[in-house]
């Protein structure tokens, strides 16, 4: 196994929740790999004149609990193999909080900020255009994820409008309020994230004023420190693509988000209120209590994981931490909060606004919050007996969590399903 093929080590994760349950092998095999992953080639016309193309994908994992659901990342980095990976993650994110809908993901390779608004908007347009025939309210829905947000869906929205030629709002989540998003989605991934930390704090040692530091600083990282902050808990580290900042009495929140609204790198707040330069690659090794990954994938590795000092590591991004690194933070007696719970806030509000668009009907911000609340503190609680009453990690618990919820669905499809044509 080659240690960046994602797909791989995410299937790891499957191998060992099927150790802890009497499963059907059928059941495993279907799950090892994706149901459909599609590819294109995005031509958009640049504002210079000259054509450039980008190339694209989206990957429908598995849609056995429902239609598939999950995010499209733009990133320079972006690969076939990474939208199944993360694909196969949503997969069992959805099953994890037993929302009606299978695993999807999409992406497309290009550095968004090389790219002006309006090149923006017609590779977006682009990539509908190119998939809208696999995508629908009850087949496969769109989100944000990294480098991508709720202007970029709203276009998408309006772009898949046009082609089934009526309203479709359900078909895409995230979107801008005025065009049928939610209230509550922007800070739900963090918000998600911050009421399992809150629910389990006391079982997992962690204290009234924590010491946290956050890899990135995107939508996820940002709104968990400002969430954490407001509790009275000191934000000590910070990063984003550019850099870190330390300061050992806490960061100054408001400032970092000030920065990024302007444009501006988190280093570029070093010498005002204490806040000091620290080497990115330092970050993950901070003396903290919370370690929160709201970057990439595979940002805790074999080298690297011996310097965690925290007691909790609470993941946000999706596949922050390796297998191997897994099994060295067990060891060394680090709880962590696996992707598939403790970043699901996200796609749970993503589902409240289909459940809304579906229904036409709006609700209340408290009411998002506390139907998420509920959803979060119930499925961590399940997933934290289990670990308990079988003695495994967090992780694999969550797996086996998601994993009977699968396989009960599977089973109950009979055998058809298993060579469904398109
Ligand atoms: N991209 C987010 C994730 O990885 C959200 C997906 C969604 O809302 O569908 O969970």
């Amino acid at each position: 196994m080659s240690e960046d093929n994602l797909l791989d080590l995410a299937l790891v994760r499957l191998d060992e929740a099927a150790r802890h349950l009497a499963i059907d092998p059928d059941v495993i095999e279907k799950l090892k790999y994706p149901r459909e992953t599609t590819k294109a080639r995005l031509m958009i016309r640049m504002d210079d004149g000259s054509r450039k193309s980008f190339i694209a994908w989206r990957c429908r994992y598995d849609d056995t609990r429902g239609p598939t659901k999950g995010g499209i990342r733009y990133h320079p980095d972006a690969s076939e193999e990474e939208a199944e990976a993360l694909a196969f993650w949503m997969t069992f994110k959805c099953a994890v909080m037993n929302l009606p809908y299978g695993g999807g993901k999409g992406a497309v390779r290009v550095d968004p900020r090389s790219l002006s608004r309006s090149e923006l908007e017609r590779l977006s347009r682009a990539y509908i255009q190119a998939f809208a025939r696999i995508l629908g309210p009850d087949r496969d829905i769109p989100a944000p994820d990294v480098y991508t947000n709720s202007m970029i869906m709203g276009w998408m929205a309006d772009e898949y409008a046009q082609i089934v030629g009526q309203a479709a709002p359900a078909v895409i989540t995230g979107k801008p309020l005025a065009l049928g998003g939610s209230v509550g989605r922007d800070d739900a991934t963090a918000r998600g994230g911050y009421y399992l930390t809150c629910h389990l704090a006391a079982e997992m040692g962690l204290g009234e004023q924590m010491r946290v530091a956050i890899q990135g600083f995107g939508n996820a990282g940002r709104h968990i420190a400002r969430l954490l902050a407001a509790d009275g808990h000191k934000i000590v580290a910070v990063s984003d693509s550019a850099g870190a900042v330390f300061a050992h009495d806490g960061l100054n929140v408001e400032r970092l988000e000030a920065a990024k609204a302007a444009g501006r790198p988190v280093t570029s707040t070093v010498g005002l209120d204490g806040h000091q330069e620290c080497p990115a690659d330092e970050l993950i090794a901070t003396a903290c209590d919370l370690l929160v990954p709201a970057a990439l994938e595979n940002m805790i590795h074999e080298r690297n994981v011996s310097k965690v000092q925290a007691r909790v590591v609470l993941e946000l991004a999706n596949g922050p931490v390796t297998p191997e690194a897994d099994r060295i933070l067990e060891r060394n007696g680090v709880i962590v909060l696996p992707d598939i719970l403790a970043n699901a806030g996200g796609v749970t509000v993503s589902y409240f606004e289909w459940v809304q668009n579906r229904q036409g009907y709006y609700w209340e911000l408290a009411e998002v919050h506390s139907r998420l609340r509920t959803i979060m503190e119930r499925e961590g609680r399940e997933i934290w007996r289990t670990a308990q009453e079988k003695k495994v990690p967090m992780r694999t618990a969550a797996y086996v969590h998601a994993l009977r919820r699968l396989a009960a669905a599977i089973e109950a499809h009979g055998t058809q399903n298993f060579f469904s044509a398109e």
